[in-house]
Parts: structure tokens; sequence; C-alpha cells
């Protein structure tokens, strides 16, 4: 058994726990960030007739362009 202060294992206990904790909080950020992004970019619509961009949160498959009210469809 390889001897060790007391101290220095509580150190070595918390820097680890805190580690896990830090790749935990960075792994789950991140993946939030990538899904948020990817339902925003869901919303995007660009308009076939206008080429009017907009964003309709609604819609899933048809949406009426604001500008020329062209149905346009995914
Ligand atoms: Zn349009």
């Amino acid at each position: 058994m390889i001897p060790i202060d007391l101290s220095l294992a509580i150190g070595l206990y918390l820097f680890l726990a805190l580690g896990v904790l830090v790749v935990f909080w960075v792994t789950t950020d991140s993946r939030r960030r990538t899904r948020d992004f990817h339902l925003e970019e869901s919303h995007h619509w660009q308009c076939g007739l206008c080429f009017h961009r907009y964003v309709d949160s609604v819609a899933e498959r048809f949406s009426r362009c604001p500008r020329c009210g062209n149905l346009n469809h995914r």
C-alpha cells in the first residue's frame, strides 16, 4: 500500500470530483447549444416566390410568406 498524507488524499478527491463536474457541465452545455441551434435552424424559411427570408416557429410543413402571401413548403 502506498503511504499518503490525509490532506493530500482529500485534495486529490476534491480535485477529481471537481474535474468530473466540469466535464459533465461542458458536455451538457455543448449538447444544449447544438440542440438549440438545430431548433432555430428548422424555423427559418425562404419564400420560393420573392426569396424573402423569415422565421416561422409554428409551421412545420407549410408556411405562408409574410411579404407576398405565397404558400411555401419544405
Ligand atoms: Zn414571399
